[in-house]
């Protein structure tokens, strides 16, 4: 039995959670972020409006736990890609 989960960082709220609670994304070569479950850069986001546009909104250009430079441009297609899929 598995007593101990990962524990992730949310992106959008910045509060820790377990990684089976979260959502993965990934940023790609070309600077994209797409939901993904995959090797290389990526973060973790609640399932949640509120989280994923504070992401969004986030004045800051390199999302620290990405280790990588995410655009707003980059951030509002994500937002727009998974937001269907949201609950509420
Ligand atoms: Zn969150």
């Amino acid at each position: 039995m598995k007593h101990t989960e990962p524990i992730r960082t949310c992106l959008g709220c910045g509060h820790r959670e377990k990684k089976g609670r979260l959502l993965r994304l990934t940023v790609t070569s070309q600077g994209r972020l797409i939901p993904a479950d995959r090797h290389g850069r990526g973060g973790y986001l609640h399932a949640s409006r509120e989280c994923v546009h504070a992401f969004v909104n986030a004045r800051t250009k390199s999302c620290r736990s990405l280790r990588a430079v995410c655009s707003r441009e980059a951030r509002v297609s994500y937002a727009a890609l998974i937001e269907p899929s949201l609950p509420g």
